[in-house]
């Protein structure tokens, strides 16, 4: 496996793999990588000749408040990881090289980002949309792999694909969870023991759902209701939102159908937590009582 840090480095890798006639797949990632992060890389590694893996964590995707300076870092460990799981090149860029002093153009999503994450973290999809457009330039890959984790991104990156005519396949990849059901995170490590287990009133609530939604009802204020009502039996846990939103516009709807989306972003402590499900997929499993932190 071959680490390179800068554009040209990369775009010269990726042109002999062309000209050979390979298949290239690409994972974006913030690195500090666990489990979730490697199943991108095992899709991409069963489907592509060859895979990159971009490990940065992208300034312009980060508000003014929020954990930028702070966001888990361990290269090494990262390195370890995608090795261990095929990947044949790593782009480890510094954020100068991906932003010139200079630097001015953004591509911004209208309707899609306006919604969910996007109410609180309102220059959030701007910053991915850009960097993901640089890598998309860049590697000209034939498919690119997202987690399911981040669905709003998701449904984000396969509009902006549509809408701006990239010639790349978008890929969605399941969420893993811990044993206790916590969607896997590189923010979890911020949670303390105690936080760590309040953690696990999410995946509760997300099953509930799916029960609910499973048992026949369709009226998004009542699934709603019942959500918000276990997470908040939960002392420790913050309710930013729970939301039923279309699964391609990611709009609310009354009532919902299979494909749709069913959202969350829960304050555990000071650590925002996200967690999702899509109606019809199949019930979520976890081990009652299990937790990392125990
Ligand atoms: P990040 O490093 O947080 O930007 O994530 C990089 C990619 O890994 C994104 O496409 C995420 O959706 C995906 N990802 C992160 N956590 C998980 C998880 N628990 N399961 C599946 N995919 C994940």
């Amino acid at each position: 496996m071959n680490t390179v840090n800068t554009i040209n480095e990369l775009r010269e890798q990726v042109r002999a793999w062309k000209a050979e006639g390979l298949t290239i797949g690409l994972c974006p990632t913030m690195g500090y990588l666990h489990e979730g992060h490697a199943s991108l890389m095992d899709a991409s590694v069963r489907s592509c000749d060859r895979t990159v893996a971009s490990v940065f964590v992208n300034p312009i995707q980060f508000g003014p408040n929020e954990d930028l300076a702070t966001y888990p870092r361990d290269f090494e460990s990262d390195c370890r990881l995608l090795e261990a799981h095929g990947v044949d090149l790593v782009f480890h860029p510094e954020p100068a090289e991906m932003y010139a002093d200079d630097f001015c153009t953004f591509v911004d999503i209208d309707v899609l980002s306006k919604t969910l994450c996007g109410k609180t973290r309102p220059i959030h999809f701007r910053g991915v949309c850009t960097v993901i457009t640089k890598l998309l330039n860049t590697v000209t890959p034939d498919k690119i792999f997202f987690g399911q984790k981040d669905a709003q991104q998701l449904a984000i990156i396969r509009r902006m694909v549509r809408d701006l005519n990239f010639d790349v396949e978008v890929v969605g990849c399941p969420i893993v969870r811990e044993a206790d059901g916590l969607a896997k995170s590189s923010r979890n490590t911020y949670l303390n023991p105690d936080e760590r287990r309040a953690a696990r009133i999410l995946s509760r609530a997300i099953r509930l759902g799916q029960d609910i939604a499973d048992g026949g009802e369709r009226r998004s204020g009542k699934l709603l209701a019942a959500m918000k009502e276990k997470l908040v039996s939960e002392p420790m846990a913050e309710v930013e939102y729970v939301e039923v939103v279309n699964g391609e516009n990611m709009q609310p709807v009354d009532t919902f159908r299979e494909g749709d989306l069913v959202a969350m972003a829960v304050r555990i402590g000071g650590t925002r937590l996200i967690d999702n499900f899509t109606v019809g997929q199949p019930p979520i499993d976890f081990q009652e009582g299990q937790s990392n932190a125990d």
